[in-house]
């Protein structure tokens, strides 16, 4: 391609010399191709919040339904390592040291019958406020569909940037929506003694946002079919019931992860280091080396919640220790 001729900076002499000359009323002369014109406005930083792809006769869309930095990753991931540690970890990556950006991502599946969200986000009620959080219902008409279109709402686990969104305004944000939930999970959060004050506050919030739609809950455990294409995995530890869920079309799998990693960095790579928000540290532990270990070994694709959004991609295993995020660009297409 030949390179493209830059009349602008001729302009600019031109009318450069006229000023220099003390010739206004040749510049007013000027026809008004040449005339200045103003500078385009900064419109700030931008970003995707929704990416779609097909997953056999599958439609899945991703959604970001918060964007919020933070304080980290240390001490919410490293707590038994230490901060220069994880700090230099970051520094490793080219990522800042002390800030971050996790991915907050519901995900939209279409199988063709029916129309199955995982997991609400912020809502009205989360910890992250809008405008920063809380956008999965006005990111959804963004993508295409209306709250009322929901069939079936799985929640993964009881945390509050995954049922926030149940009710909008104290009322079900999806009417005409069935919810499946582990019956573990919600066992857990309904009826356990909970022994710290974020426990106790983590369970009023779920008892809360899911009493009014405690008639239109079914329960599930791990290995049952839900749905076809729908199955969930055993993946306890972050909470006592939490569950992953691998997800099938016409032979294409991919492994919804929920919340087994919170950085896509720091929690791979150093799957033993501790998630403050694990109510069993060593059991999510455990649970990220078993859930990383089958990704990379069956090479599948995965959604993760807090990955950095589209919140899809692959993991590595590697050679020296841990594990790598590869994010997804088009093996998906
Ligand atoms: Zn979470």
């Amino acid at each position: 391609m030949p390179p493209v001729k830059n009349n602008h900076h001729n302009r600019r002499q031109l009318i450069k010399g006229a000023l220099a000359l003390g010739a206004a009323p040749l510049l007013t002369a000027l026809p008004q191709s040449l005339s200045l014109h103003a500078a385009a406005p900064k419109l700030g930083p931008s970003f995707p919040m929704i990416i779609r792809f097909e997953l056999g006769d599958f439609e899945i869309t991703n959604i970001l339904d918060t964007i919020a930095m933070r304080d980290g990753p240390y001490p919410i991931i490293g707590e038994n390592a230490s901060e220069a540690e994880v700090q230099a970890l970051m520094k490793e990556n080219l990522l800042p040291e002390t800030r971050w950006q996790p991915g907050f991502t519901p995900t939209l599946i279409n199988t063709g019958q029916e129309l199955i969200l995982f997991d609400t986000g912020n809502g009205d009620a989360g910890s992250v406020k809008r405008p920063n959080g809380g956008l999965l219902l006005s990111q959804l008409e963004a993508a295409g569909y209306k709250a009322a279109d929901i069939d079936i709402v799985i929640i993964t686990h009881g945390h509050g940037d995954h049922i926030s969104g149940l009710l909008e305004g104290g009322k079900p944000a999806f009417p005409n929506a069935r919810y499946i939930f582990g019956e573990r999970e919600y066992d857990f959060w309904t009826t356990a003694e909970m022994n710290t004050d974020r426990l106790k506050g983590g369970a009023a919030k779920f008892k809360k946002m899911t009493e009014p739609l405690k008639e239109k809950i079914t329960f599930i455990s791990p290995g049952m079919q839900v749905l076809t294409g729908i199955e969930p995995v055993e993946a306890f530890g972050h909470t006592p019931g939490h569950l992953a869920f691998h997800i099938e079309s016409n032979g294409q799998k991919l492994l919804l992860w929920a919340d087994c990693a919170h950085h896509h960095v720091a929690s791979l790579a150093r799957p033993d280091w501790h998630i403050k928000f694990d109510v069993d540290k060593e059991e999510g532990v455990k649970t990220r080396k078993k859930i990383f270990d089958m990704a990379a070994t069956e090479k599948l694709p995965v959604i993760g919640f807090h990955m950095p959004f589209p919140s899809v991609g692959f993991v590595e295993k590697r050679h020296d220790q841990g594990y790598r995020w590869i994010k997804h660009s088009y093996q998906l297409k």
